[in-house]
């Protein structure tokens, strides 16, 4: 594996790769590299003849009160990670690479972020469609994989690509679990010992919610009646939202049907976690 800091060497690199008609697969990250993100490589490996990592915490998309620098890294955990996932480049520029400038110039989004992580993080997908027009341009891939834990990301990054008429393939891969069905996640160390025992009740709730669904629930209330109910039994962690719409537009639905998400986020002490599920719903004759 190749670890490559600059980004002329980036796009030098790409250019000769693309000049002998290679196939180009990008997987974006944070770093603090775990099972998710490794199935998004494992995904991209057979997809491409050239599969490339980035490891960047972007502070474009952090709030001025949130974790950007308390964020967990590890880049020697994280070299070793991708080169055993047989990620060919693993691309790790550091801020003043990325950002050497203010920027003349950031990108907005205009859709989709009125809700969920976009309500409750106000520009954190601009500084994610910023970074990422960035990386697209950098590494000028044919396939980008991205995980369905951040499944308003995918939504996000969908129209980013069609917007602006990025030649890319986006791929969903779904969220990958602990054992104890907890969606794993980078920021799942700094739970206390307490929350790790009381975070899978997230995606219990969820499942719980799906079950009820399934038996015929149709009113979008009593779902989120019923999951906040359950998360603020069985844990310690602060409500941030508990919402349901239609997927992938994140429209709001009066009556459960169709292609549906149901997402949460909960506050503990040191971290916010995030899950959610996707479901098709038999619309009714
Ligand atoms: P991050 O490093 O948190 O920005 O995540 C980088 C990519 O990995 C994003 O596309 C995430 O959606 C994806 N990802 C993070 N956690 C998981 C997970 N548990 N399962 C699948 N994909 C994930």
């Amino acid at each position: 594996m190749i670890i490559i800091r600059k980004i002329l060497d980036m796009q030098k690199m790409i250019k000769e790769y693309r000049q002998k008609g290679m196939s180009i697969g990008f997987v974006p990250t944070m770093g603090f590299l775990h099972e998710g993100h490794i199935s998004l490589m494992n995904s991209a490996r057979p997809q491409n003849d050239i599969v490339v990592a980035s490891i960047f915490v972007n502070p474009l998309q952090f709030g001025p009160n949130e974790d950007f620098d308390s964020y967990p890294r590890d880049i020697v955990r994280d070299e070793k990670m991708a080169s055993d996932a047989q990620v060919d480049i693993l691309f790790y520029p550091d801020v003043n690479e990325m950002y050497n400038s203010a920027m003349s110039t950031t990108v907005v989004v205009n859709e989709r972020v009125n809700v969920l992580c976009g309500k409750s993080r106000p520009g954190h997908f601009d500084g994610v469609a910023t970074v990422l027009t960035k990386l697209f341009n950098i590494v000028n891939p044919d396939n980008v994989y991205f995980g369905m834990k951040d499944a308003q990301q995918v939504a996000v990054v969908d129209g980013l690509i069609k917007d602006f008429n990025f030649p890319i393939n986006l791929v969903p891969i779904k969220t990958v679990r602990e054992a104890n069905g907890l969606a794993k996640s980078s920021r799942n160390v700094r739970l206390t010992k307490l929350e790790k025992q009381q975070a899978p009740y997230l995606y219990k709730s969820l499942q719980l919610a799906k079950e009820r669904i399934k038996l015929g629930e149709k009113d979008p209330h009593t779902i989120i009646a019923l999951i906040t109910d359950y998360i603020d039994t069985h844990t310690d962690g602060n409500i941030d939202y508990v919402e349901l719409y239609s997927y992938p537009k994140l429209t709001a639905l009066s009556k459960i049907s169709g292609n549906i998400i149901i997402a949460i986020a909960v506050k503990f002490t040191e971290v916010r976690l995030i899950d959610n599920i996707t479901m098709e719903v038999c619309k009714e004759e």
